[in-house]
């Protein structure tokens, strides 16, 4: 510490914080070093930071100040502000109080404190700035750990980075690999689509084809069904000239075998004479013959058209016929006799009984066979007429009994004889 007994009284200033006076004073060598940059006229902030730390305490008494410094800072100095050898006057105090003011403004202007300041507000400026520098040293700290931070990520980003550029590579690759297999199977879809072309023109030739052939078929099948109808009525045709012969064939058959035909007014079958006249007596042995043929007729012409007669059991024997009548209930079977006898006037009227019933039972059985005749015709759709009607012991209206006259009953015998006849040809049909 330099003794305040040296030092050069200066001008009074106010402390920049707490507004006290305080009065500057200089050393010796403080004066000194002051003069020296009075007379450079010129200094760099540098030289104005030093020089403002070393003007670091006043006291308004003058006891502690310790200006002393400053000559040091100005001397230590790596680059002396003016040359020792230099050799100087001291300074006025009008000159140093310029000179210290404009230290003052230059420490204010880059500072947050007003300079000068007094002991006690140095010491809180520099506790405060204390603070300011651990709070920065604390906060570089943070950086610090922060770029730490920010270069291991940085670091981690950039593996990242790596691997996913190895991995954009690999599906690089994958990508063109596969664009490679879509342009293959494009290729390979084109050439199914050509293929698939020919098969669709292949399909419509064949379906051209089978239309043709349909269209050929059915006109074929149309000329084969005109064909078969054809046939068909040929065929028709033939089987009814076939049946048409056969009914004429069995016709003459049984025409041959039963000749119905009259001569002299009396009707006759198979040339035998059926009944008498007064003018023409016929004897019974051809009547019996006849009648004979006639039963015969009826049992064939009942046996033709499948019918049984009830009742009656029909027994052609020549000149001998009968009719067997079946009994009934509690009814005894009786034997007619279908013949005449040969004495006319005697035992007439017992022969004509017997000889009566037989004829009445022959119309019995013929009224049955016509019956069924007309229903078999009507059935099938013919037009069968009997021209005689029998009712009990009539035909035609006319009795067959020989009780009345010999006209009478061969007229009767006529209409069997021409009721026969269109019987035989129905049945024959
Ligand atoms: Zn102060």
């Amino acid at each position: 510490m330099a003794s305040t007994s040296n030092a050069t009284p200066s001008p009074t200033y106010t402390c920049g914080r707490c507004r006290q006076p305080l009065t500057v004073r200089l050393t010796a060598a403080g004066a000194g070093a002051l003069a020296a940059q009075l007379a450079a006229q010129s200094i760099g902030e540098s030289q104005y930071d030093l020089l403002a730390s070393q003007i670091t305490s006043y006291a308004p008494n003058g006891e502690n100040v310790q200006d002393e410094s400053i000559a040091s800072i100005l001397q230590s100095s790596a680059k002396p502000l003016i040359p020792r050898k230099t050799v100087l006057g001291p300074p006025t105090n009008v000159q140093q109080g310029s000179a210290l003011q404009r230290h003052f403004d230059t420490l204010s202007s880059q500072s947050e404190a007003d300079h000068p300041l007094c002991t006690e507000c140095s010491k809180a400026w520099f506790a405060h700035m204390s603070d300011v520098v651990e709070e920065q040293k604390r906060t570089r700290e943070l950086l610090v750990e922060y770029e730490k931070d920010v270069k291991a990520r940085k670091a981690e980003l950039d593996e990242r980075n790596e691997w996913l550029e190895e991995d954009t590579a690999r599906l690089e690759k994958e990508e063109k690999a596969l664009v490679e297999q879509l342009l293959q199977m494009e290729q390979q879809k084109e050439a199914l689509d050509a293929e698939m072309r020919e098969l669709d023109e292949e399909e419509k030739a064949l379906e051209a084809e089978e239309t043709e052939f349909w269209q050929a078929h059915s006109s074929y099948l149309a000329e084969h069904n005109v064909q078969v109808e054809k046939s068909r009525s040929l065929l028709l045709s033939y089987t009814s000239a076939l049946n048409t012969l056969e009914k004429l064939q069995k016709t003459n058959v049984y025409a041959d075998a039963f000749n119905i035909g009259h001569d002299g007014g009396l009707a006759t079958i198979n040339g035998l004479r059926f009944g008498r006249l007064p003018a023409v007596q016929v004897e019974w042995g051809e009547i019996n013959a006849a009648w004979g043929c006639t039963l015969l007729l009826l049992k064939t012409i009942a046996r033709k058209l499948s019918y049984d007669i009830v009742g009656y059991q029909l027994v052609p024997m020549g000149s001998f016929s009968k009719i067997e009548k079946l009994g009934g209930p509690g009814e005894k079977p009786s034997t007619l006799e279908l013949y005449g006898s040969g004495d006319w006037a005697l035992g007439r009227l017992l022969q004509n009984r017997r000889f009566d019933s037989a004829m009445v039972a022959f119309l019995e059985c013929l009224r049955q066979v016509i019956e069924f005749a007309e229903d078999r015709a009507h059935e099938e759709g013919f037009d069968l007429r009997i021209p005689h009607q029998v009712h009990k012991d009539k035909i035609g209206e006319v009795s067959i009994r020989l009780g009345s006259s010999d006209e009478t009953w061969t007229r009767a015998l006529r209409h069997v004889l021409l009721d026969l006849k269109i019987l035989l040809a129905d049945a024959v049909r």
